[in-house]
């Protein structure tokens, strides 16, 4: 689904990401991990298309296709999903009315018929369940008020509503406590099927507990130094990222 070649990017000419190749297939769920600064953002946020990002060398296919000339609105409508390491305040949008127009937005693009507003009420009210959100959020402008642990609630809900066929997490598990994570964890593992690929990106090794991880990659200094399975995350959290460092030099 989502195959990464030789990725070099750079912003105001300091390069970021030196060379990533990554492929992740259907059904598979990946971690990337790296220190802060190691370029996991850059990472999701060029995939998103993000135009800040300059692809100096490489490619980026997502169903075989390149989509280096995709702007964000094409990725998204064609089932690229990204939740935000900062999700975005939007005041005066109202919540239900924005996620109502985004969902309308892809099924239209589809060719699936809209989502009147009865409809959408009753999809997103089972979704707002499965994060563990009230429905008084729904009256919110977008993120406005909202807590660290409610604005990534809120970006899972978005991955629920919407049902991305590539979800790019990052740091969705960074400020919540132990209960939202689990919840986060559950929605994600439930959202899982063999026609949809998740990559979490985190520096915590945490969330792992609690998601049945594939493949799980070290960033540091915007290269991948290590692929591994889960045993690569329970040496990580005994011995620390240093020990990759040392071998890798
Ligand atoms: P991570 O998510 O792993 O913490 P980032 O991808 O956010 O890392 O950042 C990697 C490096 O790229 C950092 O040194 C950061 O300062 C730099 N960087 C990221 N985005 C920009 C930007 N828009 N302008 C300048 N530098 C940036
Ligand atoms: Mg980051």
């Amino acid at each position: 689904m989502l195959e990464i070649k030789n990725l070099h990017v750079s912003v105001e000419d300091k390069e970021i990401l030196k060379g990533i190749d990554l492929t992740v297939n259907a059904g598979e769920l990946h971690a990337i991990m790296g220190r802060n600064g190691s370029g996991k953002s850059t990472l999701s946020q060029v995939i998103a298309g993000r135009d800040t990002y300059e692809i100096t060398q490489g490619e980026i296919l997502y169903n075989g296709e390149d989509i280096e000339s995709w702007p964000p609105e094409r990725r998204a409508l064609e089932g690229v999903f990204l939740s935000f390491q900062y999700p975005v305040v939007i005041p005066g949008v109202n919540t239900t009315y924005f996620m109502k127009a985004a969902l309308n937005a892809k099924l239209k693009h589809l060719g699936k018929s809209e989502l009147d507003a009865m409809d959408f009420l009753a999809l997103i009210r089972e979704k707002l369940k499965q994060v563990g959100m009230d429905e008084n959020y729904l009256s919110r402008a977008v993120n406005d008020g909202f807590s660290g642990g409610e604005k990534k609630r809120n970006e899972i809900l978005q991955m629920l509503t919407l049902e991305p066929t590539l979800s790019i997490l990052d740091e969705t598990d960074s400020v919540l406590d132990i209960d939202a994570l689990k919840i986060v964890a559950e929605g994600v593992n439930n959202y899982r099927n063999d026609e949809r690929a998740i990559v979490v990106i985190t520096h915590y090794q945490r969330i792992l507990e609690y998601m049945d991880i594939d493949k799980i990659h070290v960033l540091m200094d915007g290269k991948i130094i290590r692929s591994g399975g889960k045993n690569l995350a329970r040496e990580l959290e005994e011995k620390g990222y240093s020990w990759l460092e040392e071998k890798s030099v």
